[in-house]
């Protein structure tokens, strides 16, 4: 199923992407913070006979998180452009739920930096609440995957011991635009453009660890909350924005994220 958020009426709405490519709305604005998101009957939940035209809605942001795991250098080859030792564990960082903002939205550009970076990235979005989980049952607890862009001050990265500021500024997470439920998270072709050039062409397959690895390795520190979104790092071919920029990001079954800057 492929889910969405979006407003129309001047109210926020999640609904249903049907094969008609028309969303229905659910009855309730479920995607927000603590929901289980995996106990709630859709089939039940879906109104019908209500249909919004994608021209007719604005996009925002598929879901509500209480946090944002990061994990950094999980593609071999962005270890080796960073000259980064590559991690025998998940390298891990957060972001605050503050830095989000939805499709078409735009991202700012600090005074404080003078390099913002793109980083396209498969998102998790966890379904129930969950603590040490094996790997064998990750998949349990997975509500579906979207996109997202980690975007990141670079110059402050490197002078800053800890990643926090440069990760943190509003509006450095880009996400959407869409969830989908169904899909293979280990083989799915990621690509990242800026004014339609590529700059980053890949694979989830070459993540060094994969989607159920980092669920029960975070799982086993902190609690994830229902909504809580998992980034799973980003392929090589990192580079900066400048204002006016586009970045799209795109990938397979899910869509593209398209933001300026
Ligand atoms: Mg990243």
């Amino acid at each position: 199923m492929k889910f969405i958020r979006f407003i129309a009426e001047n109210k926020e709405h999640t609904g249903i992407i049907n094969k008609n490519n028309v969303i229905n709305p659910l009855n309730q604005d479920y995607f927000k913070y603590d929901t289980d998101l995996l106990n709630i009957d859709y089939e039940k939940e879906v109104n019908k006979n209500k249909n919004y035209n994608f021209k007719d809605i604005k996009i925002i942001e598929p879901i509500k998180p209480s946090k944002i795991v990061c994990v950094g250098l999980n593609y071999i080859e962005h270890g080796e452009e960073l000259e980064m030792e590559l991690p025998d564990e998940p390298k891990l960082f957060l972001k605050p739920s503050t830095t989000i903002i939805g499709q078409e939205e735009k991202i700012d550009y600090p005074s404080m930096t003078k390099q913002v970076d793109y980083e396209g990235e498969l998102a998790i979005i966890i379904g129930k609440k969950c603590k040490d989980i094996e790997v064998e049952n990750s998949k349990d607890y997975i509500f579906g995957y979207t996109i997202l862009n980690d975007v990141t001050a670079r110059d402050l990265q490197s002078k800053d011991e800890q990643w926090t500021r440069a990760k943190s500024f509003d509006t450095f997470c880009p996400l959407g635009p869409l969830i989908n439920t169904k899909l293979n998270p280990k083989n799915l072709n990621i690509k990242t453009e800026v004014n339609g050039l590529i700059k980053q062409d890949s694979n989830t397959s070459k993540m060094i660890f994969d989607v159920y690895e980092l669920l029960s390795f975070i799982s086993k520190i902190m609690t994830l909350n229902s909504g809580d979104i998992i980034a799973t790092g980003t392929p090589k071919g990192v580079g900066p924005l400048s204002i006016g920029d586009t970045v799209e990001i795109t990938i397979e079954d899910i869509g593209t994220l398209k933001n300026s800057i």
